[in-house]
């Protein structure tokens, strides 16, 4: 049911306007979350009483796939941000005062969310950050910046990692609610990316930004650890996109095949051609498999960082394959900016990268092997 109506209002209300925001560089997101919110379609696995359906993880994996009907890899990402991972920090780490602040507001839409980890200087290496919370009386005074952050420009607050001790390393990060408009937190600059196009990126700074202690989310000193645990679900949609993507490049690629016509017959009379979608087929159903097997492991409460990891390194590059064949079957054609699979390739291309790069997944599947 979920899948049906979010389906019916994604072909209905969004991904009609997709060229238009793609042309923009931008969505009306405050429109697009306020309907999100009267549908129901925000924060569905949190509890009843903070506006949500109290649905299942599975629930929120429906969700990431149908994102791809938007035809619009940023509106997905931009949305995703805040249902699939802004909320479910605050829910999983948040006081009650916290959960009533930002869950119900952000259940409807009202609110949005970001998550600020990354910094010009600590991208793979999260331990590494440098933004600094020192404790003042009651409050914690902030200075650092913040790159790449998704909804960062856009965002009412964002999730914060900041060092509240320099000696402690990975001991030694804590995570906090920073509002927007809060004296000192600016968005210093918009970034110009080569896809997700339609979804605001951003860079912040923050300047002797002073928080209350409240604003604390989590234990203190739990921030890395906490962001290494809600990897994982990211991680996992991450990967159920890529495939979900994947699926619809092949079809796009399928029916194109069928329909051009050179050297007096459809290309896809071609051997060549038939390989092609049989190999980019046989690899979706790869990817599939293995990322619905760690889903069900990971419902489950198995332990399954491995294959999370193995998820994430093998649909994501996939993607991209299927992708670039997918261009390949198109020809000029798909080259041309008139057509979607360039634009599908292009919004792919993050998913090796954000969220932990291939090279990083290769290291965390490596050492669980080998330790
Ligand atoms: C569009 C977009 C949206 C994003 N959204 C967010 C967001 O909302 N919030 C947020 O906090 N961050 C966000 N990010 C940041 C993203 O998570 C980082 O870009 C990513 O973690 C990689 O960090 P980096 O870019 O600094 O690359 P680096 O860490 O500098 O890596 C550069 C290269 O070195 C390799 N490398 C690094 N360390 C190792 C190692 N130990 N072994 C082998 N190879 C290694 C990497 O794999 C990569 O190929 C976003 C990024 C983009 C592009």
């Amino acid at each position: 049911m979920l899948r049906e109506s979010l389906r019916s209002f994604i072909e209905k209300e969004l991904a009609p306007h997709a060229e238009e925001w793609e042309q923009q560089g931008c969505f009306p997101h405050d429109e697009v979350f306020k309907r999100l919110g009267e549908l129901g379609f925000l924060g569905i696995t949190l509890p009843e009483k903070y506006g949500g359906a109290d649905a299942g993880f599975v629930s929120s994996i429906v969700f990431a796939e149908e994102m791809v009907g938007c035809n619009s890899g940023g509106v997905g990402a931009s949305i995703g941000l805040h249902t699939n991972i802004a909320l479910p920090y605050v829910a999983d780490l948040g006081t009650e005062e916290q959960k009533q602040k930002y869950l119900i507001p952000g259940t409807k839409g009202e609110l949005i969310g970001s998550l600020g980890v990354t910094e010009p200087g600590a991208g793979s290496d999260v331990a590494s950050i440098r933004t600094h919370a020192s404790r003042d009386g009651d409050d914690y005074v902030i200075n650092g910046s913040k790159i790449f952050i998704t909804n960062g420009g856009i965002a009412d607050y964002v999730i914060l990692a900041a060092k509240t001790d320099r000696e402690a390393g990975h001991a030694g990060i804590s995570l906090f609610l920073v509002d927007r408009g809060t004296p000192g937190f600016v968005v210093s600059r918009d970034l110009d990316k080569l896809g997700w196009r339609t979804c605001n990126t951003a860079e912040l700074a923050f300047d002797d930004v002073r928080v209350p202690r409240s604003a604390m989310l989590g234990e203190e000193g739990q921030g890395f650890y906490n962001i290494m645990a809600h990897f994982q679900e990211e991680r996992l949609f991450l990967a159920v996109g890529s495939v979900a993507g994947a699926q619809k490049a092949l079809e796009l690629a399928s029916e194109y095949a069928k329909e051009r016509v050179q050297f007096g017959r459809p290309i896809a009379n071609f051997q060549v051609t038939r390989h092609k979608i049989a190999d980019m087929a046989t690899e979706i159903e790869a990817a599939r498999q293995l990322v619905y097997n760690t889903i069900r492991l990971h419902v489950e409460q198995e332990d399954c960082q491995a294959e999370v990891a193995m998820c994430k390194l093998y649909a994501c590059e996939m993607a991209t394959r299927v992708m670039n064949e997918a261009i390949q079957i198109f020809g000029g054609y798909g080259y041309m900016m008139e057509y979607p699979v360039q634009r599908m390739w292009r919004d792919a291309r993050i998913n090796t990268i954000g969220g932990g790069t291939s090279e990083i997944q290769r290291e965390i599947i490596g050492r669980l092997i080998l330790r």
